[in-house]
């Protein structure tokens, strides 16, 4: 079974919570667990913050696509911005590595998208900005140790 959906949203903090329900509803006909699904809204929470105030500090009219795809019981998420990007990925991915230490930022945004996901790829995007790449399979054969 196949699907898609697209949204495109201002980046404004009021939109965070929308997306991530909308990509929880998108999900439900997987018939996800409550953890699934939470995991899924924590890290669309955590990629769609990071656009709005990392990526558009200061930027008023910026807007952030995510895109959602599912191939079986398999979801892509897709966060893109055209915000200023992030010049060094490898260290924005690390553990507590964050440029906003004095605004309650713990820099453990990709820390968490990466635990809470199968996988996540971090991407500059053309001409500007950053993709955030997520992948999940949701259901019983997913971990052994589960
Ligand atoms: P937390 O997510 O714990 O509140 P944080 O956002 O600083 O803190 P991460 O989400 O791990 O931590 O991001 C690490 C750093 O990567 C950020 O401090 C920021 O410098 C940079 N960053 C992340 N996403 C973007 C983005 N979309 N555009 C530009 N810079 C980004
Ligand atoms: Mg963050």
């Amino acid at each position: 079974m196949e699907n898609y959906m697209t949204l495109r949203i201002k980046a404004i903090s009021e939109n965070e919570s929308f997306a991530r329900s909308a990509v929880a509803a998108f999900c439900v006909p997987l018939n996800p667990t409550v953890d699934e699904l939470s995991d899924i809204k924590t890290a669309v929470s955590e990629a769609v913050t990071n656009s709005i105030v990392h990526g558009y500090v200061g930027q008023e009219d910026g807007e952030v696509e995510i895109g959602v795809q599912r191939q079986g019981t398999r979801i892509h998420i897709e966060v893109k911005d055209a915000g200023v990007g992030i010049e060094d990925i490898d260290l924005a991915r690390k553990p507590f590595f964050t440029t906003k230490p004095n605004e309650e930022r713990s820099g453990m945004g990709f820390t968490v998208m990466e635990s809470f996901m199968d996988a996540l790829e971090v991407e500059p995007n053309s001409p500007r900005g950053l993709i955030v790449r997520m992948t999940k399979t949701l259901g019983p054969s997913k971990k052994a140790t589960e």
